[in-house]
This record gives structure tokens, C-alpha cells and sequence, in this order.
């Protein structure tokens, strides 16, 4: 050991500590052109217009991912509880892999954007640094419908509680169906995409299947849905 410190020349360390930063530099210029890559491919620069939507940096969102935080899973990814801006937030991460990302979340922003009711859960922003985006929800602290009915932590609930969450949703579908610019069809209306507040207030969630429809036009010609809730006329 004593010998391998008397042979390492002082130039040759100096000539080591050089060689560490250049290459550090090179990765730390990559990994910026890769994240204005995504940032732009993800639509960047149009969501910079929308005033009113967040876009937050990939690393203001990483301290959430961790698996303390994690909610569940659905079908297009995961979703983690976290604090932004002292707001309490759901944070929905895409599973990667997942062939339909990047149009499945492009799709949910854009009709998310058009979308503000009590009865509708409320997108609050997204990352678009990474290769497909991430969005970022008000958090709904009594979870779904679906948890509170059969879930292993059941809630009871009575009849009145019961027709107004029946009520509310509808309102929330009403909206979306004839009060926006654009019909909306969310397309997989199930106790799963009903979320509860504090209060047993049900906002819709779960617009990743949504399918924007033309005043004009009357139906669309792809469907997509989870069939045991779906009209078996419409099916
Ligand atoms: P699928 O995607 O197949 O329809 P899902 O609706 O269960 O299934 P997600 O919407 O990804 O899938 O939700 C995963 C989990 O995270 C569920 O337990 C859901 O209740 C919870 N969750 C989703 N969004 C929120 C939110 N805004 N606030 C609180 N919990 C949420």
C-alpha cells in the first residue's frame, strides 16, 4: 500500500481528478438534452401557454416516489401521496414499459385541461421531463368508492350518503357530456374511478380512456372500457 502511494505521481492524480469532472460534465450535458427531449416531445412548450396548469421539475417530484407514500396501482401506473406547494397531492407515475403511455397521458392532460367541476377530480399539473409524463391530482383523502364498498377497509354508509354520492357523480357526468366545449366520453365509469373527499364527496377520476367526441359527431369508432360496467345495449 505504502508503495502504491510513493509511485502515484502528483501530475498523474491531478491528470485522474480532470478526466472524473470532464466525463461528469459530459453525463450531466446528456442527461439535460435528454430531459429537454422529453420536455419538448411531451408538448412543453404548448402546456407553457395554459397559465393555470403546474409544470413541475422531475426532481421536485422524487422525494414522493417512495414506497411510504405509494397508493395503489391501476392499469397505466401508479400513484404515490405527497406534498406540493403545501398541498396535499396524488401523484400518478406511468408504468414504464407500457405501450399506450405516451398517448394515454397526452390524452388525460388535454381533456383534463378543459375539465373544472366539484364533482371531477381536479388536475393540478404534470412533469413532462421524463419519457412519459407525470401527472399530479388533488389528493382525495377517503379514497374510492369501490375501496369504501368492498374494499378490506369498508365504511358504512347510509341510504342518504349512498344516493348522494349517485347524485353528485351524475352532476359530474352531465358536466363533462353537455356543459364543456368539447363532449367528453370518460368511457369506464366504475365505483374504482369515483373518489371520496373527506366529506363522502365524489369527484370522477380516471380520464385515460376518454375519448373527446365532436359536437358534430354522435359516436366514436374506438372502444375502450372495462365491460362489466358498460351498457350491454351500448356493448
Ligand atoms: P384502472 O386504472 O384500471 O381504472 P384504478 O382506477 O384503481 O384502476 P388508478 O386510478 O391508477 O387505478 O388508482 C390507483 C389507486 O390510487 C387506487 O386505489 C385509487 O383509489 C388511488 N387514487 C388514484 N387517484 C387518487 C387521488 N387523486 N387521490 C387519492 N387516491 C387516488
Amino acid at each position: 500500500m505504502k508503495s502504491f502511494y510513493l509511485c502515484v505521481h502528483p501530475g498523474g492524480v491531478g491528470g485522474v481528478f480532470i478526466i472524473a469532472a470532464i466525463s461528469f460534465l459530459i453525463l450531466l450535458r446528456k442527461e439535460k438534452k435528454k430531459t429537454r427531449e422529453f420536455y419538448e416531445k411531451n408538448g412543453g412548450r404548448t402546456l407553457e401557454k395554459a397559465k393555470f396548469i403546474k409544470l413541475f421539475e422531475k426532481e421536485k417530484l422524487k422525494p414522493i416516489f417512495k414506497s411510504s407514500n405509494f397508493i395503489g396501482k391501476g392499469g397505466f401506473g401508479e400513484v404515490y401521496k405527497g406534498i406540493l406547494d403545501n398541498e396535499p397531492v396524488a401523484v400518478k407515475k406511468p408504468i414504464s414499459g407500457s405501450v399506450l403511455e405516451n398517448e394515454q397521458f397526452a390524452n388525460e392532460v388535454i381533456i383534463q385541461y378543459q375539465v373544472i367541476h366539484k364533482n371531477i377530480v381536479r388536475l393540478i399539473g404534470c412533469c413532462l421531463e421524463v419519457e412519459a409524463p407525470i401527472l399530479v391530482y388533488e389528493f382525495l383523502c377517503s379514497g374510492s368508492l369501490d375501496d369504501i364498498l368492498h374494499g378490506k377497509n369498508k365504511v358504512p354508509l347510509n341510504l342518504g350518503v349512498r344516493l348522494s354520492i349517485a347524485a353528485e357523480s351524475a352532476d359530474g357526468l352531465v358536466y363533462m357530456h353537455s356543459k364543456t366545449s368539447i363532449k367528453i366520453l370518460h368511457g369506464d365509469v366504475k365505483p374504482a374511478n369515483i373518489l371520496l373527499d373527506d366529506k363522502f364527496v365524489p369527484k370522477i377520476s380516471d380520464f385515460g380512456i376518454s375519448r373527446l367526441i365532436a359536437r358534430d359527431k354522435q359516436h366514436t369508432g374506438s372502444i375502450i372500457g372495462d365491460m362489466s360496467y358498460m351498457d350491454p345495449v351500448y356493448l
